[in-house]
Parts: structure tokens; C-alpha cells; sequence
């Protein structure tokens, strides 16, 4: 029998609908990228979405066809999510710290048909739109006064372009499983992979995005999302802001310490999500000026392990709540956030930040496990390593054109490449990436440990962990460490620092200074580049027994 309930059907308009009209006052604010600040709220986007997607008709763009963005987190780019997918087509979020060729690579995969992009890469794309031969219109996300001189084929500034629709205009209505938005990972080995979200998985993972216990979206919140619409669906927050009405302050293209604070404290921002190296360039701003965050209540800090200095220095000097989160492009990202549970409520001072280091538990609609090789689950102590596995109805099936497959087994989990273990309460901790991981003498040693200890050194500003041969362990750790400005150190004081903190075994055989260390296009350390940097490094005790 079925149930007797209507029918429904969970498609992202539904979200910007119920905005403007329960919300519709409350603003979107910006920092565009022409420079000023622009103030819109709910209901102005929503009328500008629907022009959004009655101009891409009249364009002859429809269901299923590929709309490309290259840009920041503007009021203009969220007016284009809606638009595109009130039609059935699918935004895809384009990462500008790709490769050129790396870009260029995933355009022609997705086939994407139309690129809206910001003044800011239209050089970048001069550059390389005739090897975009399915591109047939550049929509420059700007209007008459500033759009510049170009050669991209059929440019028009978007203000000019959506003039010329009026409005009236009804959103499109189709299966919920619609695709939507297309993300792909950054492929730090092989090719990129398609991530294709649908209207129902998008919806669900706003939902959760907003409970309590991840990131606890409301009306009253001001919510300033740091980590990029091009980053994995902006963590859900240009999603899941309207469905909550909350206020909206949108960075542009300025992240660096000072503007960030500038939107903190002028918009009395509540909220706000990124990456840890955001948070660094912030920290280390407020330390020079002497600022505080007085209306900031709450960080969700992700996308890389959250050293915990920066979470001892959020909460005991700033006041702010970290909220530490782990997830992934596949998983729409998020996949878990760690919220402190009854468990641990009496938990204070480094027992607190200690639960902190791990990055929590899953909402509702997700799903995990910890596997051995062998696929048998390992115990929840909080100890045994794994590999970490997911399912749930935002997590990828699949990922476009069938690629990648191994990773999606054939029971419905996904291998999310991630080593992990889960305590007694269902507390997970990232180790490391399966790939990154150290194996000396047969047991796995964590990277993650060793360089959250090794910032926790007050003169380091960052520190990567790799395993380099060694003719008895197989692998020994080396740290690589960059120092922060006008700092000295030697290896000793690095590992006199670390002495007694980690298992005897685990401590780096060596430590070497280097100016900086590479990142991928999200952020992360790129240890692949860095053990290639150091592949003919050879450990001291090694040179001597040789
Ligand atoms: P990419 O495109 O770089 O793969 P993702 O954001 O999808 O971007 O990367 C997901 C990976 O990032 C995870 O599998 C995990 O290895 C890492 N990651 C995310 N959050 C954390 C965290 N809080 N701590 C440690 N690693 C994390």
C-alpha cells in the first residue's frame, strides 16, 4: 500500500521559491569582483534565476545540457545555479586553481555547452577557448560598464544578457533525479573524475547540512561562505542558506585575512565554513592587528585535517566554536562534523580538543564503515585503522561516463580512499589518505598526527609528513616543514618538540626545511609532488649504514 501523501518532487527551485517567499527581505550581500559591496536578498535572486533560465531557453540550452560557471561566490552565481537547473540543466562548477590543461580536459568531458565565467579568469579562458569547441556562448557574470574587450566567442556581460528576458517565466518540472550540478574532483592521480548531484540528493544534503548537530543553519544566522561554490558545492551552503533564510555575505574574489575579517565584523557574521589555510591567513592577520571576532560564533573548519592549535586559538582566544568536518566532492561533500555528543559533555580544556582532532559523526543520510583489507569491519576503539566506507543518498553511485568504478563496490559502498578509525561513539578519525600513508616495518604510521603535532611548534607555520625508503622499515617518516615568517629552527628543536608526544617508532627519521610546499587545486598538501621532490633523499642513519 502506499502512503497517501503529495507527490512532491524534491527539485532545487523549491529551495530559492520558499526563500522568496518566507525570506525574501533577507539579504545576500558581496564583495564583487568590480569591488564594491552589493546588496540583493531572496526575492531580487529569485526573479533574476527565473530570468537566468528563461534567457538560457531562449538560447537554446535544455534539460540535461551542461552550463559551466568559472567564478567566485557572488550574488550573481548563486542567481545562475537556480536559473540553470529551473530549466533541468546542470551547473558545473569549474575550479580556476586547475591547470589550464586540467581545465580544459574537463570542459571537453562534461561537453559543457555554455561558460559563465567572472572578469577575473576572462584572460585565462582567451587563452584557451579554442580548444573548447563545445563552448558556444560566454555569459561575462558582469555588466555594460565593465565588460572588457574579448575574444571569447559570443561574449556578453550577464546583465545585458538577462535584461533581455522579462521574467515571466515558470520553472521547469521533472524527476527529482535529475542531474543538477556536476563537480570533479581534482585527480591527484589520473584523470579528474565527474561527480554529477541531482536535484534530490542536493535537496537532502541542504537538509542535513542544516540540522544542529552539523552545521546548524537558522533564519538568524549571518553565514559567510569562505570555501568556494567551485569547491564542492560550496560545502551546500548557497543551498543550504536560502532553504534556512538565513542571511548570506559572499566573499567575491578577496580571501585573504583582512577582507575575511572586514565581512566578519562590518555584517556581524554568525557563521562561516573553509579550508584550514583560510583560517591561518585570518589568524595570523587578527594576531598582527589585534582584532577579535566578537559576532562570530562558529567555524566549520574541513577539506584538510584542522590542526589543533588553530581550534585552541578560536575557542580560548576568540571565543568561536570550531566545528571540525570531513567529506567529499562525492558525498555532496559532507560526511561528518563533530558536534560534541552527551558522551562527552563533560569533557574541557585537552580532553575537549583532543575529541576535536577527530572529525566527528554523520548526520542522518550518511552512512560509514571501517573495513580491513579483507572487508571485515574493525573494532570501535578508536585505534584499529581502516579503510573508510560510505553510502547514502547524497554520496555518488557513480561517477560520470562510468569511470572510477573500483570504487564503488559492489554491497553499495563507496571506497572513499580515506584511512580512518571510530571510537566507542561513533567518533571517526581521518589517519590519512590510503595513498599517503607511511608503512614502517609492516604498521601504519598516521601523517596527520605527525604534522598536526609538528604545528602545534610555534614557529611552524605548516608541516607535511612522507614516507621515504628505508632498506630495513621499508618506509621512515620525513617531515617537511615551512617555517613562519622570519622564524628560525633547527631539527632538533622540531623533534625535541614532538619527543614523548607520539609512539616512540613513529617519529620522523629526519626533519628538512623547504620556502614552501605545494598544494592541489582544494587546498591540500600535494604529496605526491612532495615525495617526487624527495625521492633521491636519503635518511641520515641510511647514508651511514650504506
Ligand atoms: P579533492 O577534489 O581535492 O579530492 P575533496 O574536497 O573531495 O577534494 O577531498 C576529499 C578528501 O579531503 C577526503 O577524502 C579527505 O582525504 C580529505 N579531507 C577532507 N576533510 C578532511 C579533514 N577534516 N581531515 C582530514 N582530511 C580531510
Amino acid at each position: 500500500m502506499l502512503g497517501l501523501m503529495q507527490d512532491w518532487p524534491l527539485l532545487l527551485h523549491r529551495i530559492i521559491d520558499h526563500a522568496a517567499k518566507f525570506h525574501g527581505e533577507r539579504k545576500v550581500i558581496t564583495r564583487s569582483i568590480e569591488g564594491p559591496i552589493v546588496e540583493s536578498n531572496y526575492a531580487q535572486i529569485r526573479g533574476r534565476a527565473l530570468k537566468v533560465a528563461q534567457r538560457l531557453e531562449q538560447d537554446g540550452i535544455k534539460l540535461g545540457d551542461r552550463v559551466a560557471t568559472l567564478a567566485w561566490n557572488t550574488w550573481r552565481h548563486m542567481e545562475a545555479w537556480y536559473g540553470i537547473t529551473g530549466i533541468g540543466a546542470i551547473y558545473h562548477t569549474v575550479n580556476p586553481r586547475l591547470f589550464p590543461d586540467q581545465i580544459i580536459w574537463i570542459v571537453n568531458h562534461a561537453a559543457d555547452r555554455v561558460m559563465m565565467v567572472d572578469l577575473t579568469f576572462v584572460p585565462l579562458l582567451e587563452k584557451i577557448a579554442d580548444k573548447l569547441p563545445t563552448i558556444e556562448r560566454y555569459i561575462v557574470l558582469t555588466d555594460a560598464a565593465h565588460m572588457p574587450q574579448t575574444t571569447l566567442k559570443n561574449a556578453v556581460a550577464y546583465e545585458d544578457w538577462i535584461a533581455q528576458a522579462d521574467g515571466d517565466f515558470t520553472w521547469k518540472s521533472f524527476d527529482e533525479n535529475t542531474a543538477a550540478g556536476m563537480c570533479y574532483t581534482s585527480g591527484t592521480t589520473g584523470n579528474p573524475k565527474g561527480v554529477l548531484y541531482s536535484h534530490r540528493s542536493n535537496t537532502l544534503h541542504s537538509m542535513m547540512a542544516a540540522t544542529p548537530d552539523a552545521m546548524a543553519c537558522s533564519s538568524r544566522d549571518v553565514i559567510l561562505p569562505v570555501v568556494p561554490m567551485f569547491h564542492a558545492n560550496c560545502w551546500g551552503l548557497a543551498l543550504t542558506a536560502p532553504m534556512c533564510g538565513a542571511t548570506v555575505v559572499m566573499p567575491g574574489c578577496k580571501m585573504d585575512g583582512a577582507s575575511i575579517y572586514e565581512l566578519l565584523d562590518t555584517y556581524k557574521v554568525s557563521f562561516t565554513a573553509a579550508v584550514p589555510t583560510v583560517w591561518l591567513m585570518l589568524l595570523q592577520d587578527l594576531e598582527k592587528t589585534g582584532a577579535k571576532l566578537p559576532h562570530l560564533k562558529r567555524v566549520v573548519i574541513g577539506g584538510s585535517a584542522c590542526p589543533r592549535a588553530m581550534t585552541k586559538t578560536f575557542q580560548d582566544v576568540y571565543g568561536v566554536e570550531v566545528i571540525h568536518a570531513w567529506g567529499m566532492t562525492e558525498m555532496s561533500p559532507l560526511g561528518s562534523l563533530c558536534t560534541v555528543k552527551p558522551d562527552y559533555a563533560d569533557l574541557g580544556g585537552d580532553a575537549l580538543l583532543d575529541l576535536q582532532m577527530k572529525q566527528g559523526h554523520p548526520p542522518f543520510g550518511v552512512d560509514m564503515r571501517i573495513a580491513d583489507d579483507a572487508g571485515r569491519d574493525v573494532p570501535w576503539d578508536g585505534k584499529a585503522f581502516g579503510r573508510l566506507k560510505v553510502r547514502g543518498p547524497a554520496v555518488a553511485k557513480s561517477y560520470y561516463k562510468g569511470e572510477g568504478a573500483e570504487a564503488f563496490e559492489a554491497d553499495g559502498w563507496f571506497d572513499t580512499g580515506d584511512v580512518a578509525t571510530m571510537d566507542p561513539h561513533g567518533y571517526m578519525q581521518i589517519t590519512d589518505r590510503a595513498k599517503d600513508v607511511i608503512k614502517s616495518g609492516g604498521e601504519w604510521i598516521s601523517t596527520i598526527d605527525l604534522e598536526n603535532l609538528a604545528v602545534g611548534h610555534p614557529k611552524v607555520a605548516e608541516a607535511a609528513a612522507i614516507g621515504v625508503t628505508h632498506p630495513k622499515w621499508d618506509e621512515r617518516p620525513l617531515l617537511v616543514i615551512v617555517l613562519k615568517k622570519g622564524e628560525s629552527a633547527t631539527r632538533d628543536d622540531i623533534l625535541g618538540f614532538m619527543q614523548g608526544k607520539v609512539a616512540k617508532w613513529w617519529m620522523p627519521d629526519d626533519v628538512v626545511f623547504v620556502d614552501e610546499i605545494p598544494h592541489t587545486a582544494t587546498g591540500k598538501i600535494q604529496k605526491m609532488a612532495l615525495r617526487k621532490q624527495f625521492e633521491s633523499y636519503r635518511l641520515p642513519g641510511v647514508e651511514a649504514a650504506e
